[in-house]
């Protein structure tokens, strides 16, 4: 596995890097760790629903996090929040308005925590993923980050020099939880409108897993 040898914006010290799930945060920390990066997890992600579905994602990633002795803040699972916010946006479809919300929703937290607690840059690592929009994603890391002085949000594209598909290799090698939809009970419906119409069955939480076998993503 060739990784490019990684640095911090601004010769930065440490970073906060906000984390969705354990697939998409498993490279970056790996390529984090490798260049002696010092940083912490932020798990701040509301908009995952139901519960169990939060408490699976959050239990993989808290477990690698601790394989690695990389510090994991756990921060509020505040979902009236992020219902409140999402009000009115209930039929957006996935990478419009109701998801540059919820990107804001968790950088804005982010970048409370990084300030208050002294992390001069901000990322996550939601951008690997290719479902998501990185133009969008980084729109609203740039944003959050701005409302306080000196703070940086790193627009690193965790996608190249195949990181993609160390994503998948490293996913493959820990047995991750592999989860079927982007979170919130929106795209859990959405996705579950598409299965039925292609005639597959619903999502059953809990249940999926990477193995060496796994042939997607
Ligand atoms: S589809 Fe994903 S990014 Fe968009 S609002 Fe739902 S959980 Fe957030």
């Amino acid at each position: 596995m060739q990784r490019p040898k990684l640095e911090l914006p601004n010769k930065a010290d440490k970073l906060l890097l906000h984390s969705c799930c354990a697939p998409c945060s498993g490279e970056v920390m790996e390529a984090l760790i490798e260049s002696e990066i010092d940083f912490s997890i932020f798990f701040y992600n509301p908009n995952i629903h139901p519960v169990k579905e939060y408490i699976i994602r959050k239990e993989e990633n808290i477990r690698f996090a601790e394989k690695h002795n990389i510090p994991f803040i756990d921060c509020d699972y505040d979902t009236d929040n992020w219902f409140e916010r999402a009000k009115g946006m209930e039929e957006e479809p996935e990478r419009g308005i109701r998801c540059t919300m919820c990107f804001d929703m968790r950088f804005e937290r982010t970048a409370l925590y990084a300030h208050e607690h002294g992390f001069p840059v901000i990322s996550s690592s939601l951008g690997i993923s290719r479902w998501k929009d990185m133009k969008q994603i980084n729109g609203c890391g740039v944003r959050a980050a701005s409302h306080y002085p000196d703070m940086t949000y790193w627009e690193y594209n965790w996608r190249k020099g195949g990181g993609s598909s160390r994503m998948i290799e490293i996913s493959k090698r820990e047995e991750f939880y592999q989860q079927e939809y982007c979170g919130c009970v929106y795209s859990l419906r959405d996705t579950n409108r598409f299965r039925k119409s292609q005639g597959r069955d619903r999502i059953k939480l809990g249940v999926k897993f990477y193995s060496a076998m796994s042939d997607e993503e």
